[in-house]
């Protein structure tokens, strides 16, 4: 598209006038004016296009701008636009029906949610009224949301500031191979080591005090760590002893983004309660939800819960996750973002690890990956500190500004970059997105000590 000044230097005085803005200090941002996306694509009013390795925030598993699920967006809005939760909808009813075949085990009933910290609202709520006790154990290097509960659920700095102190919330440490905080030497002790210290600190809790244990299946923000086999099913074990309910966060691994419709898959593991937003319609219309097990809908059966949302599956938002969820059927982008992480993303990552000793470490599966990058691959001591900001985070932001030199848009959380691009992104693009990233880690490594 054209270079359009005008229009840019409108958007961003509006913009810097009005818009406050997510998590910033509001003087210290300087937002890009965007013009347009499609694909994997997006670009600002100056004729500059980026490569997305972000899928905005982990959303956009089938790329911007699908045309189908626009069409559907628009059949939708001409048809009925909007229509009060407490009556049956067409496109309610499908989309839930959609979703409900999908998740493991018998999650069969599904309460829609505007996006995923509301989804961790609800499951909380329905765990404590279910279980009738009040505490959460939930896991340090997480994030559920920034709400109340959800925040408080969160184990990463953001939850500081929010922080209530008397919200029923215990953290304890998951497992994570890479800066394992068990000393282990082996997937199989990292796992059971995690699992005794999680069943110390339910017995130490008091597990009738215990209502939900929340984990993300695989940790997403926090720094994508595939949980060693053992781990969930072992969790799963401990729930089932105690009589706790287990809430999977899928928000961001949901939908393809791991290379299964849901990461539990990989472990054959089905929770009581299950979170998703996100990927659900690849954030084309704000929605969200939490998947409920059979014993758990019917504690409700007869009693009335207590919660609930004025857009409570949207008809506009649900016809969006129906068309997406059909065009991630007929597309296999599914089994797409399987194919890809395997053969193409995993390969090309190692690769540059190979060459560039500020990558400590390459995980992932899917088209879910991260980079730990270190300052020494011996000690494994992080590019830039825990929480680091301004000077102390200079070598991230040096990285972050050369991959935008090179076209491309990377995720940056801490001392890692995350490859989490839209699950139907194609090879050449994989490949374009790689050279930045060489570029970039050149940059890094010149931080390293
Ligand atoms: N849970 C997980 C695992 C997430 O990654 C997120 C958002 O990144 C949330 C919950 C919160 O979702 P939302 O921002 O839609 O409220």
């Amino acid at each position: 598209p054209p270079a359009d000044p005008a229009t840019a230097a409108a958007v961003k005085a509006a913009d810097r006038a009005h818009v406050f803005h997510s998590w910033s200090a509001q003087e210290l941002i300087d937002p890009l004016a965007v013009a347009g996306a499609e694909g994997s694509y997006f670009w600002d009013y100056d004729g500059n296009r980026y490569l997305d390795f972000t899928s905005g925030l982990v959303f956009t598993n089938i790329g911007y701008q699908h045309p189908r699920v626009v069409a559907a967006i628009q059949e939708q809005a001409a048809k009925l636009t909007t229509f009060a939760p407490a009556f049956a909808v067409e496109a309610r009813s499908e989309a839930a029906r959609l979703i409900a075949e999908r998740t493991p085990g018998d999650l069969n009933k599904i309460f829609f949610t505007n996006g995923g910290a509301e989804a961790i609202e609800n499951a909380v709520r329905m765990a404590r009224l279910h279980t009738g006790r009040p505490k959460i154990l939930s896991a340090y290097r997480s994030y559920h949301g920034a709400t109340a509960a959800a925040i408080n659920v969160t184990g990463d700095p953001r939850r500081w500031p929010s922080d209530s102190g008397t919200s029923g919330t215990v953290h304890f440490w998951a497992p994570f191979r890479y800066r394992s905080p068990f000393w282990s030497t082996s997937d199989a002790e990292e796992a059971e080591r995690a699992l005794r210290h999680l069943e110390d600190t339910i017995v130490f809790e008091g597990p009738s005090t215990v209502a939900a244990i929340v984990l993300e299946t695989v940790p997403g923000t926090a720094g994508i760590m595939m949980p060693p086999p053992g781990y969930l099913p072992g969790v799963r074990e401990l729930c089932d002893r105690y009589g706790i309910v287990l809430v999977l966060d899928e928000v961001m691994t949901g939908f393809g983004r791991t290379g299964k419709w849901f990461a539990a898959e990989h472990f054959g593991v089905v929770p009581d309660l299950l979170t998703f937003a996100k990927g659900v319609n690849s954030g084309y219309v704000p929605l969200g939800g939490v998947a409920i097990s059979e014993r758990i809908a019917a504690t409700f059966a007869t009693r009335p819960y207590p919660g609930g949302l004025t857009y409570s599956g949207h008809p506009l938002a649900c016809a969006a996750a129906v068309a997406t969820i059909r065009v991630m059927e007929d597309e296999g982008i599914v089994e797409q973002a399987a194919r890809t992480g395997e053969r193409i993303v995993g390969p090309g990552l190692r690769e540059l690890a190979e060459r560039h000793p500020s990558v400590g470490e390459v995980r992932g599966t899917g088209l879910f990956w991260a980079l730990d990058l270190v300052r020494d691959r011996e000690t494994r001591e992080p590019l830039v500190p825990y929480n680091a900001s301004g000077e102390a985070n200079a070598p991230m932001a040096a990285f972050a500004a050369a991959c935008k030199r090179g076209g491309l848009w990377p995720f940056v959380n801490m001392n890692r970059t995350h490859v989490v691009p839209p699950c139907t992104i194609g090879e050449a693009e994989l490949k374009e997105g790689f050279a930045a990233l060489d570029a970039a880690l050149t940059v890094a490594d010149g931080f390293m000590a």
